[in-house]
């Protein structure tokens, strides 16, 4: 099979070695001689799997002791009302930065009033807002990082009067982050850090018990966090497979990328490149803020004069190995996620078939 390179934005390119590592574990896990798809997840073996995990979580993003970090199933999408049933008392403030935001909006409304500080919705979200307030009164403010169908990233960390929540979905582990400055930080593994079907939490415990209303024992974190250790994430079934290619990505990311400051140094480099060739190339224009670009998912579209192009362009880089490069639907044109596993030649194939491209028809 010929090269190919593999931009999709989820489920996505992951680490060569964590796939070679969950091929074996699938044949034999822990040299049990059964296969991890076939193990209990209450063997030793499994339990530290899962202990180790965590820790490469809290050695990555140095998160601090009085946080927990949960592996959960549902995905993001669960969590958009996960989030709101067990924080959310009278009021929360949500920043409107794209479709994913707004659904999160949308489930936050189920428990209680929802105040919107700001939108980019006007401009077909190319922008992270700014200038807003967020309102002293709200039980948290919630926000987007990285806005995976648009490519614009929040890349600091705010300073929130009130408990802030982060959907980090599409850039956890691509940047530092201060822990310490959110309340909570989800999102779905399958962009970053795994395979679909694990959900990460990150929780500082003291946000929590604090609403009024009941919840259901699923929906409860501290359900979850439960009281003996080696119950954390454990009340049901995990979903082990999932959690056990983490582990191995993660891994990945500690001992050979250097960990999120390593990871972070590439993954800048990548999206430079990417973006300065999307600059000078005159077929195309990047559809994002320029301080608000994504180092994550990286839009563009055909320049004007050149809109024609748009389905030969695509063909064009197909026949090159370029996969998963199609827009999303409601911004058109072009979208290359450039995650953390995506090689440095993989983003340089790309470039050169924009510039070859270009010769052949600017
Ligand atoms: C992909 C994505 C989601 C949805 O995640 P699921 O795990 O499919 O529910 C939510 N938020 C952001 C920012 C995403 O990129």
């Amino acid at each position: 099979m010929a090269q190919v390179h593999n931009f999709n934005a989820g489920p996505c390119v992951l680490p060569k070695q964590a796939i070679e590592s969950a091929i074996e574990a699938i044949r034999n896990f822990d040299n049990t001689g059964i296969g991890i798809l076939e193990i209990s997840h209450r063997t030793p073996g499994w339990e530290r799997i899962m202990a180790e995990t965590e820790q490469l979580w809290r050695d990555l993003l140095h998160i601090p002791d009085n946080y927990e970090v949960l592996f959960l199933g549902g995905g993001a999408s669960t969590q958009f009302f996960t989030v709101a049933a067990n924080l959310l008392n009278k009021k929360a403030a949500y920043l409107q930065t794209g479709v994913w935001a707004k659904k999160a909006i949308k489930e936050a409304k189920f428990y209680g009033e929802v105040e919107v500080v700001a939108s980019s919705e006007d401009k077909t979200y190319s922008y992270i807002p700014k200038g807003y307030t967020i309102p002293t009164d709200a039980d948290y403010f919630h926000i987007t990082t990285n806005n995976t169908i648009y490519g614009t990233e929040i890349k600091y960390d705010i300073d929130s009067p009130v408990p802030l929540v982060a959907d980090m979905s599409s850039d956890i582990m691509s940047r530092p982050v201060d822990v310490s400055k959110y309340a909570l930080i989800y999102g779905g593994a399958q962009k970053n850090v795994g395979p679909a079907g694990v959900t990460f939490v990150i929780v500082r415990k003291d946000i929590l018990g604090k609403v009024e209303r009941k919840l259901q024992t699923m929906v409860d974190y501290r359900t979850h966090i439960g009281e003996e250790k080696k119950n954390k994430s454990m009340f049901n079934t995990p979903p082990v497979f999932p959690i056990f290619v983490m582990h191995e990505t993660l891994k990945w990311l500690k001992e050979k990328m250097g960990g999120v400051e390593g990871i972070n140094k590439i993954n800048k480099e990548k999206a430079e490149m990417l973006y300065n060739e999307i600059d000078r190339n005159k077929m195309f224009v990047g559809t994002a803020a320029k301080e608000d670009r994504s180092i994550m998912n990286v839009c563009f579209v055909m320049a004007p004069g050149y809109e024609d192009k748009q389905d030969a362009f695509m063909a064009f880089a197909k026949e090159r190995g370029m996969i998963g490069i199609k827009g999303h639907r409601s911004v058109g044109g072009f979208r290359a996620s450039i995650y953390n596993a995506c090689p440095v030649e993989s983003v340089k194939a790309l470039i050169s078939c924009m510039q070859e491209f270009e010769k052949l028809n600017a």
